[in-house]
Parts: C-alpha cells; sequence; structure tokens
C-alpha cells in the first residue's frame, strides 16, 4: 500500500490537487470535509452536530472524524494506497492514524505540505465562497479562524510525522500544472514497486 496524506492550511490547494493525484496513482481519496459535507447533505444526526461547528470554522471532535476514516478503511479493503486529504488536523488524529494502520500492516509512506502564504489563502477561500456553496467560505472571520485552528491544533501534525523524516514540504503558489509536477515527483521517488 502507498498511503500520503496532503497536508496543508484551509484553501492550500488539497482538494484540486487530491483529484489529480487520484486520478494518476489510483489511490482512494479521503476527505474528511468531503465525508461531513455528505453527512450534512444527507441531515444525519452526525451532520447535524457537524455543521453548527463547522459554520464556526472550529474542528469536528476527533473521536467523530477517527470513527469516519475507520469506517472508510474497513469499506476499502481492496485499496492499493489512501490519499488523505483534510486528515489528521491534530495530534490525537495522527496517533489515531498511526494505530489504524498499523493494524493493517501499512503506515503512512509521506506527508506532502503545502505551502501558501495567509494572504493568499483568505483571497482564494473568498473567491471559493462566491461559487462553492460552501457556508464556511462566505465569511472573511469564520476563514480567519479556520486558519487560526491551523496554526493552533493543525500545524503540529507536520511536527508528528517529521520526527520519522516523512514530510516534504511543496511551495503551493504558482500553476496548478507545476504544484502537481512537484507533488508528483516526490510520490514517484517513493512509489517505486
Ligand atoms: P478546508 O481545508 O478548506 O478548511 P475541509 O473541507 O477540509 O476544508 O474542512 C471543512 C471543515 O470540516 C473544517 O473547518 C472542520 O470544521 C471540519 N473538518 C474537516 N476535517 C476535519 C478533521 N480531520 N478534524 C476536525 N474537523 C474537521
Amino acid at each position: 500500500m502507498f498511503n500520503l496524506i496532503l497536508f496543508g492550511p484551509p484553501g492550500s490547494g488539497k482538494g484540486t490537487q487530491s483529484e489529480k493525484l487520484i486520478a494518476k496513482y489510483g489511490l482512494k481519496h479521503l476527505s474528511t470535509g468531503d465525508l461531513l459535507r455528505s453527512e450534512i447533505a444527507a441531515k444525519t444526526p452526525l451532520g447535524l452536530e457537524a455543521k453548527n461547528i463547522m459554520d464556526k470554522g472550529q474542528l469536528v471532535p476527533d473521536e467523530v472524524v477517527i470513527g469516519m476514516i475507520s469506517s472508510a478503511l474497513d469499506a476499502n479493503p481492496t485499496a492499493k494506497g489512501f490519499l488523505f486529504d483534510g486528515f489528521p488536523r491534530t495530534g490525537a488524529q495522527a496517533q489515531a492514524l498511526d494505530n489504524l494502520l498499523e493494524l493493517k500492516e501499512a503506515s503512512i509512506n509521506v506527508m506532502l505540505a503545502l505551502d501558501v502564504s495567509e494572504k493568499e489563502l483568505v483571497k482564494r477561500l473568498l473567491k471559493r465562497g462566491e461559487t462553492s456553496g460552501r457556508s464556511d467560505d462566505t465569511n472573511e472571520h469564520v476563514i480567519r479562524a479556520r486558519i487560526t485552528e491551523y496554526h493552533n491544533k493543525t500545524a503540529i501534525v507536520a511536527e508528528y510525522y517529521r520526527q520519522f523524516n516523512k514530510v516534504v514540504l511543496i511551495k503551493g503558489e504558482g500553476s496548478v500544472d507545476d504544484i502537481f509536477a512537484a507533488l508528483s515527483k516526490e510520490i514517484d521517488e517513493r512509489n517505486k514497486e
């Protein structure tokens, strides 16, 4: 299995690059943001609880997202690898993911971390809000809250993987194709079967 974490703050391009990467490498895309939005669309109790938290720009409780990822891993027993997008977002989630993968005799091969300036992030998210239908993208206050959550709770996840030498920082500004090429190069170097 080849397991990849695409990491970076909100608006850093994880969704855009994930789509291209799963097509190229045949990985199963696991986005906790997408999974939560499906729960919201289906009006499940979990979705209703998550919506209130997401609309404030805060993180959904660890046990909720860990449970979703655990189910998704079990639901895809033949996947040749996973691309984790928007997960793990806390130290506890990173630890839980390692434990879940270990049960499957697998691990994270690499974390590719997209680096984008805060000014550019806010600009991109407000622009996405014009068309995405995502309520958390339309209000600059909520966008700033998400970036603050990222600095306070999520940035340390990179430290967790750095101790295992698994983190590569990728410049996340420039053309989509250039960023995709830089990500692909790192994967190709590590994914030699
Ligand atoms: P973005 O990266 O653009 O902020 P996402 O779609 O990844 O968007 O996530 C949207 C929201 O969903 C987050 O602001 C958060 O409230 C919630 N969320 C997504 N993934 C997680 C996670 N791993 N842990 C906690 N909350 C999460």
